[in-house]
């Protein structure tokens, strides 16, 4: 298997060659290497390959490597995975992006919980956007309801929108999925200066999601190979 550090050049000549194709600056998608399962000698690595955008999806897991690498001041943490409300507490104090807010509870239990001494946390809404019954976030139509209420919220930062499209789509079916998010964030936008975030694609669709306009792309087995089932 290839290094780390060669893994993270390609998937960034990915990203070039995507933005390129897309009339796109490159410097307009922000790569998150998803580090969930990999030891912190994983995150090191790539740590020194330059990258300095990290995604992890359970609660201790990410705290316990927050806390461990506490020392590269210039990482910036986002929590991607779900999220329950008597875990809020440790990912407010922690992270500086959380992308799956999916009800307002959450919302408002990190806004309370989110030190003073900390800039405001960065926030995405999830959504389902292919209603799939398993999945978290929140159905299209009820963003705006969701974002009017964090946006009252202080401490909280609204940035914008997540979404896992789902596992079994066609090329066309998830580029669908893609255009819907795309149309939800760009009405968003008009509503919300702060809203400049749209997190979507993973290690297999990267390329559609940056055509989609995506401006965070969450990639962890290009990066660090597949990952134990947990
Ligand atoms: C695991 C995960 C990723 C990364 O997926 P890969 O297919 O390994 O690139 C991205 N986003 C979320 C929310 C994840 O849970």
């Amino acid at each position: 298997m290839n290094s780390i550090a060669e893994q993270l050049k390609e998937v960034r000549r990915q990203i070039s060659t995507a933005a390129a194709n897309a009339n796109r600056d490159a410097a307009s998608v922000t790569l998150i290497a998803v580090s969930k399962t990999k030891p912190l000698t994983a995150i090191e690595a790539a740590y020194h390959a330059g990258q300095r955008d990290f995604g992890e999806n359970y609660v201790q897991e990410a705290v316990e490597k927050m806390n461990a690498l506490a020392d590269f001041k210039d990482v910036t943490w986002h929590f991607i995975g779900p999220l329950q409300s008597n875990k809020t507490a440790a990912i407010a104090e922690t992270a500086a992006w959380v992308h799956s807010i999916d009800r307002e509870k959450i919302a408002r239990r990190l806004a309370q919980q989110r030190p003073d001494h900390l800039p405001p946390l960065n926030v995405l809404i999830q959504v389902n956007v292919d209603a799939e019954d398993t999945k978290a976030g929140v159905q299209p139509d009820a963003v705006a309801a969701l974002a009017a209420t964090i946006s009252t919220l202080p401490r909280l930062q609204l940035r914008g929108l997540m979404a896992i499209p789902a596992l079994a789509a066609s090329n066309d079916e998830r580029a669908a999925s893609f255009a819907t998010m795309q149309g939800l964030f760009l009405d968003l936008q008009t509503q919300y200066p702060t809203v400049d975030t749209l997190s979507m694609g993973m290690s297999d669709d990267l390329e559609l999601a940056i055509r989609h306009g995506a401006t965070m792309v969450r990639i962890g087995t290009a990066i660090f190979g597949a990952r134990a089932r947990k």
